[in-house]
């Protein structure tokens, strides 16, 4: 069982359907259902779920995409 959503989070306020969505072990990006505390690759990656309803590979994606753009050689135009 994840960790319960982090309600004090502004992710709540914004989208307060984002809260069940973890209560039922869905990720709010991608829609994937049945996420078990074993998905994740540790206890950061676990907590962060709490925070934004993020599946391990949609923090992944996100965590590339932000080391990626703190890279000074990325030029994505
Ligand atoms: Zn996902």
């Amino acid at each position: 069982m994840p960790l319960p959503p982090d309600l004090s989070k502004p992710v709540f306020q914004l989208f307060p359907q984002a809260a069940n969505s973890i209560i039922n072990g869905e990720c709010v990006p991608c829609g994937s259902t049945q996420i078990r505390d074993c998905d994740f690759r540790d206890d950061i990656s676990k907590k962060e779920y709490s925070i934004s309803g993020m599946c391990q590979s949609c923090q992944d994606q996100v965590f590339n995409m932000m080391e990626r753009m703190e890279d000074d050689d990325y030029h994505p135009w």
